[in-house]
């Protein structure tokens, strides 16, 4: 039997990476402009953080988890996600003492047992960002806007930014008895998954795609409709401060996400581009995680995105990426006299920072110039018993096509200068 990536991985070959390279160089930019540091957490942690941090209900701790035993006999879990890693780590590590605001970003793989498809992996990427410390509408339309200008700067407009609020812990819990109630009412004719998540989690209902309930849910209440007066104002706030920034938005009701810990605004970045995996990205305000992972009152705010979802939508927006623009040399040693001398001629060009290809197969001239091409180097550099003997090299442009003999001692000088 040959031996294969895991179902739901794959392998990022070279031609693919140059796209996630273009990427991850834009969350830095954004995250820098924004003023936030990257913070990089362990792959793995122990599996009481996420079904404290997630919540035990949740479809991800469910049914999703990588979950095992290490040979020590802890129970340890990939992470499925982000932000319970971080606010782990902010607690542990006191990070709010001297600073009472804390705005991070990561990147790196998540790991959830999923139905494998199109946009659908059980290791994928996130990009995200948490800003801490802060209870006001501000920092939510900040995470809101880093998300917003990232997908942006990547080539995505095809996108809408999906919000709503879920109030304030009180409020979430007056409309959770109102639409359990409502549900009840309609049980026999929910989903056998919705009608398990009344009694478990019941606003996670509102997320379901299925036929049935979508009927029933678009006659539930709203949760528009019992805002307090703080949950209101704070709503409004974001949506004035996104509207200053021209980001445009629509408000939707039945938008909760999935998760325990969210409170107030609630968002996500949707696409009707990619079929059934619309959700490019989403986050919210999530308040109680703090106090529910022992790190006491921390208001808290964020966002991740999907970069393997933004990458498929950047393509769909952009066409194929561009071709590659040639770059650096090809040594092309002729004659093994010529190895040593080519080998030391490599070292110092790269010491200059050029890329340099060296062929490493002792292969004919017309074949190491094939090379060149294949590799998209500028120039070709050649060096025979001729150059060897009276100090100089051969410099073809590959483009021009164009070939000059020139001095060894002035080969960098020549290159550098194009
Ligand atoms: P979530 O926290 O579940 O809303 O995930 C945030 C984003 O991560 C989603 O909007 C997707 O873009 C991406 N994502 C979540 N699960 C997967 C998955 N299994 N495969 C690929 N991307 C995913």
């Amino acid at each position: 039997m040959s031996l294969q990536a895991v179902r739901g991985t794959k392998d990022i070959l070279p031609p693919e990476i140059e796209q996630w390279h273009a990427v991850e160089a834009i969350f830095r930019d954004v995250a820098r402009e924004f003023a936030y540091d990257e913070i990089r957490t362990p792959i793995f942690e122990s599996t009481e953080l996420f079904k404290r941090g997630v919540g035990e209900e949740t479809d991800i701790v469910g049914k999703e988890m990588y979950t095992f035993e290490d040979r020590g006999g802890d129970s340890l879990t990939l992470r499925p996600e982000m932000t319970a890693s971080v606010v782990r780590a902010l607690i542990e590590h006191s990070l709010l003492r001297h600073s009472p605001v804390m705005r991070l970003w990561y990147a790196g793989p998540q790991f959830r047992y999923d139905r494998p498809q199109k946009g659908r992996y059980r290791q994928f990427h996130q990009f995200g960002a948490e800003c801490v410390g802060s209870p006001n509408p501000e920092s939510d339309a900040e995470i809101i806007l880093v998300a917003y200008e990232t997908l942006r700067r990547c080539g995505c407009s095809a996108f809408t930014l999906e919000i709503n609020t879920l109030g304030t812990q009180s409020v979430r819990q007056q409309y959770r008895e109102q639409l359990v109630a409502y549900l009840r009412q309609h049980h026999a004719s929910l989903s056998a998954d919705s009608q398990r998540r009344v009694e478990t989690n019941p606003l996670r209902v509102l997320d379901s795609k299925d036929e049935r309930d979508r009927a029933i849910i678009a006659d539930a209440p709203s949760i528009l409709d019992v805002l307090d007066d703080d949950s209101r104002a704070h709503f409004h706030a974001v949506l004035s401060l996104l509207d200053v920034a021209n980001v445009p938005y629509t408000i939707n009701a039945t938008l909760v996400r999935g998760l325990d810990y969210y409170n107030h605004t609630v968002f996500e970045f949707t696409t009707t581009e990619l079929g059934t995996q619309n959700a490019i990205g989403g986050g919210g305000r999530y308040d109680p995680l703090f106090a529910m992972l022992g790190g006491g009152d921390v208001p808290a705010v964020g966002f991740s995105i999907g970069i393997e979802r933004m990458l498929l939508l950047r393509e769909h927006e952009q066409g194929a990426p561009s071709e590659q623009e040639r770059d650096g040399v090809y040594l092309c040693a002729i004659g093994e006299a010529a190895v040593l001398p080519a080998h030391a001629l490599a070292l110092r060009l790269r010491r200059q920072g050029l890329r340099v290809v060296t062929d490493v197969m002792r292969r004919s001239i017309k074949a190491q110039m094939k090379e060149a091409n294949r590799h998209l180097v500028k120039y070709a550099v050649m060096l025979g018993e001729t150059e060897l003997a009276d100090g100089t090299v051969v410099v073809k442009d590959l483009h021009s096509t164009e070939q000059q003999t020139v001095r060894q001692s002035e080969l960098e000088t020549i290159l550098l200068a194009s």
